[in-house]
């Protein structure tokens, strides 16, 4: 049942001509169009040429038959008379001349007939090649020609010698020449009109034909005229008509993936509505992509989303998503995750250091080293390999950087697989350029609210925004965080001697310090006016103490610059270990206090470590 149908599928499209390229669709109409144009015209031509050829014999050959046997009769006829009235003095003068009347009318006829004429038309040319010569008319004609000649020899006979009984012979013989030639030309007149009738059928039949033919001919080329044009008609306005309904479905930004193109031929027209449906696909995909993100909490799921369609969807796997920080002037690998980044790199390492160096992101244009081997001195050369680097602008700057690693490209055919991924990446990365855009701004306006402006660092919002994540990191690896609280001694004074703006310097040069006397790992916050706290990462016992006393000595050293010379100051510090001294964060904050309030107690410019007796005695104040 199946092969059934698909042989009638087969079947059918072949004789629609469905999956020929348009313009051979057409050139086929035109051929047959042609076709039966001139089918019904050579229809026409032959059947009139036959009716002409015809006419023509009725009229140049039967009808001066007809004539010349009413002429050679009516002559006999009185000839007869003459003959068989026995009338005594036979006028053989006449008698020939009317022998030498009915000769002429002969020749006469016979010069028409012998000149057969046609108007020169090639079918009746060919018509009149293929039919017999008249020979029986001919004969007959020579017949009485005959009769005609030996009644002519009869008459040259001199009758001044001749008995009476020899010229009643002859009589009698001129009698027996007109019978004979009476009885040829009423057999010759049977045939003429025989041959008018027949000439006359034909006619009659060759005029009906041509009409039932002509006629079936051309209901037949009309009808498939029609059917084609329908079809036509059909093949070429659907899929138009959908798209249309498609495109504008896409502009008011709904698609229906269930309105898809059917794809009912392998022409030009299957080929647009296959491609089309490939575009909506991708449209949709996109669209669909757009809104996700956009939902989408942060930057860095944005990206991971970025990388999982460029793998699903355009089918790449080498890739790297790099994040640039303008600021610092570095760039790095933000997806995939990796664990070591230089190793997973295609280009120098030097880039994450120097982001300029990165040729996508510095000109913020699309680098292909397809287009130009070699284009960027920063990606590795690796036989075989090549590079499309596509930079996404971000507020006028390239703030991210996709780069695809491929296999370098040997035919045409794998160049345009290539070109259709990067497309369709490109589509991607460009309907997320305005989602980047704002996350990005939204986190440094986030990182603004959580950065102290003075000093640079970070301020107590950020502490109560991410302690949990630093509560969880540590108590997940079991390490201990030491927690240094910080107050300038006497700060108060610096402000009434020197002035609010001295102050100030003297806050970013202690940050400074702060900053340089721990590791990068480690959270240096300005918690309050003057006073500091600090989160060491991951420390042992004894660590935290160790770290206080060398901030302490740099502070101490250190020469704060003024107008009016150089100025000494000096920090004291309380530390606690979290979660050593307690398993409230907030705790061990607030032990670091009790330990701080202690060495402003001893005197100032000191550290103390927090134990349990420091907040018996707090409590019995
Ligand atoms: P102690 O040794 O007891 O800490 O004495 P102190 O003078 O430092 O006393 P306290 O910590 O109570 O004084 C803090 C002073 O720091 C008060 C304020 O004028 C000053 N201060 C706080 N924030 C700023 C700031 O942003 N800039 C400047 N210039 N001064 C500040
Ligand atoms: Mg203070
Ligand atoms: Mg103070």
């Amino acid at each position: 049942m199946n092969k059934m149908t698909n042989f009638w599928e087969r079947f059918v499209q072949f004789i629609t001509f469905i999956n020929l390229p348009i313009r051979k669709k057409f050139l086929l109409f035109e051929v047959g169009t042609f076709f039966w144009f001139a089918l019904v015209g050579i229809l026409c031509v032959s059947s009139l040429s036959f009716i002409h050829y015809r006419y023509t014999q009725i009229t140049q050959t039967t009808l001066p038959y007809t004539k010349l046997i009413y002429a050679i009769s009516s002559e006999l006829y009185s000839l007869e008379k003459r003959v068989t009235l026995g009338e005594d003095e036979v006028t053989l003068l006449t008698v020939k001349t009317s022998i030498t009347q009915m000769k002429n009318a002969i020749a006469e006829a016979m010069l028409k007939i012998q000149k057969n004429p046609t108007s020169g038309n090639i079918f009746e040319a060919v018509i009149n090649s293929l039919s017999k010569e008249d020979t029986q008319s001919l004969s007959a004609l020579q017949a009485i020609s005959k009769e005609l000649n030996a009644m002519e020899a009869l008459t040259q006979t001199k009758i001044e010698g001749l008995s009476s009984v020899q010229k009643e012979e002859m009589r009698k013989k001129l009698g027996l020449h007109v019978k004979n030639t009476q009885q040829l030309t009423q057999s010759f007149s049977l045939r003429i009109d025989g041959l008018y009738d027949t000439y006359s059928l034909q006619i009659n039949d060759t005029i009906r034909l041509s009409i039932n033919t002509i006629a079936m001919v051309i209901i037949f080329a009309l009808l498939l005229l029609f059917f084609f044009t329908r079809w036509l008609q059909e093949a070429f306005s659907k899929p138009i008509e959908s798209m249309i309904q498609q495109i504008h479905s896409i502009g008011t930004g709904e698609v229906d993936l269930t309105k898809k193109l059917q794809i009912k031929s392998k022409d030009e027209i299957g080929t647009l509505s296959k491609e089309f449906n490939k575009l909506v696909d991708s449209v949709y995909g996109v669209t669909v992509f757009k809104k996700v993100i956009e939902e989408d909490s942060s930057l860095e799921v944005v990206y991971g989303r970025l990388g999982e369609v460029f793998e699903k969807e355009a089918g790449m796997k080498n890739y790297r998503i790099f994040d640039v920080n303008a600021a610092k002037g570095t760039m790095s690998v933000v997806y995939p995750h990796i664990f070591d980044e230089k190793e997973f790199l295609s280009c120098n390492e030097e880039i994450l250091h120097s982001c300029t160096l990165c040729r996508a992101q510095k000109t913020g244009h699309k680098i292909s080293s397809f287009e130009f081997e070699g284009v960027c001195k920063e990606f590795i050369k690796e036989d075989g390999k090549a590079h499309v680097c596509i930079p996404i602008i971000v507020a006028g700057h390239a703030g991210a950087v996709v780069q695809f690693v491929f296999e370098n490209c040997h035919t045409a055919h794998e160049m345009e697989a290539v070109n259709e991924k990067i497309f369709k990446a490109e589509s991607y990365i460009k309907n997320s350029i305005s989602v980047i855009e704002t996350k990005r701004l939204m986190n440094t306006l986030r990182e603004s609210s959580l950065v102290d402006g003075l000093t640079g660092l970070y301020n107590r919002r950020f502490l109560q925004d991410h302690s949990n994540q630093i509560i969880a990191s540590a108590l997940r690896r079991k390490k201990q965080i030491s927690l240094l609280m910080c107050d300038m001694d006497y700060f108060k004074q610096v402000n009434d001697k020197y002035g609010h703006d001295v102050g100030d310097s003297v806050l970013k040069e202690t940050s400074h310090i702060l900053k340089k006397c721990v590791r990068d790992s480690d959270i240096v916050i300005r918690f309050g006016g003057e006073e500091f706290l600090i989160l060491l990462i991951d420390t042992e016992v004894g660590y935290g103490l160790s770290v206080a006393e060398k901030i302490r000595l740099s502070v101490e050293e250190f020469n704060f610059k003024t107008t009016d010379g150089i100025l000494k100051k000096t920090i004291s510090m309380g530390i606690s270990d979290f979660p050593n001294d307690t398993d409230g964060f907030w705790q061990a904050i607030k032990f670091a206090d009790v330990a701080l309030y202690k060495a402003k107690e001893m005197g100032r410019n000191r550290c103390i470590q927090f134990s349990n007796e420091l907040w018996d005695q707090k409590a019995s104040f």
